[in-house]
């Protein structure tokens, strides 16, 4: 942030002089992949693989939210992009690791939203996935991304900040308006533990997905409404995160020894 504050840069052209200029190819590679996922999920029905007997759900919000006006049918297209892809994920599809695959919906539904909606040109999103990365990027070099290390918060939390903060940077976010995006994106998943039923990336992963894509359209709306200023940094909370995820017993960090997949662990058998 300093950096950018600095030069008068952005954060994806920090990102422009870490790399080298490769990058662009493979975030294009990345967003096609991304928009493919969303596409194939919000037109795929059926049943998710394993013995929940999960429907698909992102066919039936698409078609829903399409007839409603504006500010509902915006919401509910965020809910079936994320539902989309992270279906995908569940079925075995071909999916972007944003950060991980249990949270692989966030980002894409963010971007393909705020792509779609407000006609974006494809540089606008490209430039969002690079601020993205870099928080993601940021989060893996200073604490973890891993479920099992740190629950949820690690994964979906992440996701969240990372997608608050490219949606920051598509809507002409500030540095410190895009750094606190992201830092809200993650303290308000602070905590959230990992406790997948059956140990399938499925409930509570699939719904978890579609909540924080819209969480991360908060957080911009929140930093876009402020002037950036705010006490905790992202950097910092980034630690705590680690410190939080530590402090979890194992029970809640996937093993599916704990939580929602220990109080369904009895009913699923007796269906087995
Ligand atoms: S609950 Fe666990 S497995 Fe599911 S998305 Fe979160 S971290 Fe990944």
């Amino acid at each position: 942030m300093e950096w950018c504050n600095d030069n008068g840069r952005k954060y994806w052209e920090y990102v422009n002089e870490c790399e080298d200029s490769s990058i662009w190819d493979y975030l294009k590679e990345v967003w096609e992949t991304m928009k493919q996922a969303v596409e194939r999920g919000i037109n795929t029905e059926g049943r998710l693989p394993g013995p929940l007997n999960l429907a698909r759900k992102a066919p039936t919000y698409y078609v829903k939210a399409s007839g409603y006006k504006q500010s509902l049918q915006s919401r509910g297209l965020v809910y079936a992009y994320a539902l989309a892809v992270s279906e995908e994920n569940a079925s075995g599809g071909t999916i972007v690791t944003a950060p991980t695959c249990g949270a692989c919906g966030v980002m894409p539904a963010v971007l393909y939203h705020s792509w779609k909606a407000h006609d974006m040109s494809e540089t606008r999103v490209l430039h969002a996935l690079a601020t993205g990365g870099l928080i993601g990027n940021i989060v893996k070099q200073n604490a973890s991304i891993s479920g099992a290390d740190v629950g949820c918060q690690g994964e979906v939390g992440v996701a969240c900040a990372m997608a608050s903060a490219a949606a920051c940077q598509m809507f002409g976010g500030s540095a410190s308006q895009i750094e606190y995006a992201a830092e809200m994106g993650l303290e308000h998943h602070l905590g959230m533990t990992c406790d997948p039923i059956c140990g399938l990336v499925q409930i509570p992963c699939i719904e978890r997905n579609a909540f924080a894509a819209t969480r991360a359209l908060d957080a911009n709306l929140y930093a876009a409404f402020s002037d950036g200023m705010h006490r905790v940094t992202f950097d910092r909370v980034v630690q705590v995160m680690k410190q939080t995820g530590h402090d979890i017993p194992s029970l809640y960090k996937e093993t599916s020894a704990g939580g929602l997949a220990k109080s369904f662990s009895n009913i699923i058998k007796t269906k087995l």
